[in-house]
């Protein structure tokens, strides 16, 4: 096993969940009631191992929308099938120092990276226009949703229809961007900008729990080979893109102290979610609603900074 003494490891991942369940900061989201009315007692931590093993603890059923846990997974979509060169045409690799949903492009007038708004929307717009012409757009939302599914394990992920209708009412700035990045023609030839930015929201609106998210990560940790259906659903290069891009801005604005303090590759989301890898050896989801000034969950960042004391899992622990 990859982790030989799992009981002894487990019993010290639940010491720091009940170190981490004490924390009363942050703030649930409000800028939607879908999210505003989570609990903020919620805390759930799942793992899971390269080689299948898991562990879990909490609120790890509860269901929430992935929001921006789905950038990483959409970005990898996108490498899989048109590969690096040509996604990198549109989107950069550089964290951008600023807010995620912040009205900036870089030098060249491309988003930044993938893993904030704009660039995740220019993702979302490469792989509506990638897939064949003859799909309908239910069919390319089935289609990234079933992807999405395996890197699960082939669970059934859900939709939050509430969750999307409102992520579209209240979108002022995330149109803002799209016009923005429309001026600079950022967009793929033929992109329906509606229809994309509708797909953005509807990756966001995409529903799981703790466990299923774990699942996610530890395929990413596993080189894109899922460690429960045992099915290669990401070729590894593309999973290389992505931790790369997660380690340098996964976190937000907290990216470069969350990589110089943890060291391992994450992506947070507004509903709390945290998906984190340790490569080659376990996936995490950490669900805790309260959030940080800068937006990520504030037990699951508490949590991910308390497991790098106990284990050397920080990228460069091993020298
Ligand atoms: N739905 C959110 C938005 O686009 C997702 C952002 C996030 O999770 N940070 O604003």
């Amino acid at each position: 096993f990859i982790i030989p003494e799992f009981q002894e490891f487990s019993k010290n991942i639940e010491e720091i969940y009940w170190k981490c369940k004490e924390n009363t900061n942050g703030k649930v989201a409000s800028y939607i009631p879908q999210l505003k009315r989570m609990s903020p007692d919620y805390w759930g931590v799942s793992i899971v191992t390269i080689d299948g093993q898991r562990f879990s603890l909490g609120d790890v059923n509860i269901p929430f929308t992935i929001q921006s846990c789905s950038k990483p997974l959409s970005y990898g979509i996108a490498l899989d099938l048109l590969g690096a060169d040509v996604v990198h045409t549109y989107v950069g690799q550089e964290p951008s120092g600023r807010n995620f949903n912040e009205l900036i492009l870089d030098h060249n007038k491309k988003p930044h990276n993938p893993m904030i708004n704009a660039g995740a929307i220019i993702i979302c717009s490469l792989l509506k226009t990638m897939y064949s012409p003859e799909m309908s757009s239910a069919e390319k939302f089935d289609f990234t949703m079933n992807f999405f599914e395996r890197l699960a394990g082939n669970e059934d992920l859900g939709f939050n229809n509430a969750v999307f209708l409102s992520e579209r009412e209240c979108a002022d700035r995330n149109y803002a961007l799209g016009f923005y990045m429309k001026e600079h023609k950022c967009f793929p030839q033929h992109t329906k900008f509606g229809e994309c930015m509708d797909f953005y929201f509807q990756c966001c609106s995409l529903e799981a729990n703790c466990d299923l998210v774990s699942v996610m990560a530890a395929t990413l940790a596993n080189g894109g080979i899922c460690p429960i259906s045992e099915e290669k659903v990401l070729k590894p290069e593309s999973v290389r893109d992505v931790l790369s891009l997660m380690h340098s801005c996964g976190m937000y604005d907290y990216s470069g102290q969350f990589a110089f303090k943890v060291g391992l590759p994450a992506k947070s989301g507004v509903s709390g979610a945290m998906l984190v890898v340790v490569p080659n050896v376990m996936g995490m989801c950490l669900y805790s609603p309260p959030l940080d000034a800068l937006g990520n969950s504030c037990r699951g960042v508490q949590f991910c900074e308390e497991l790098v004391k106990k284990f050397n899992f920080h990228r460069y622990d091993n020298l």
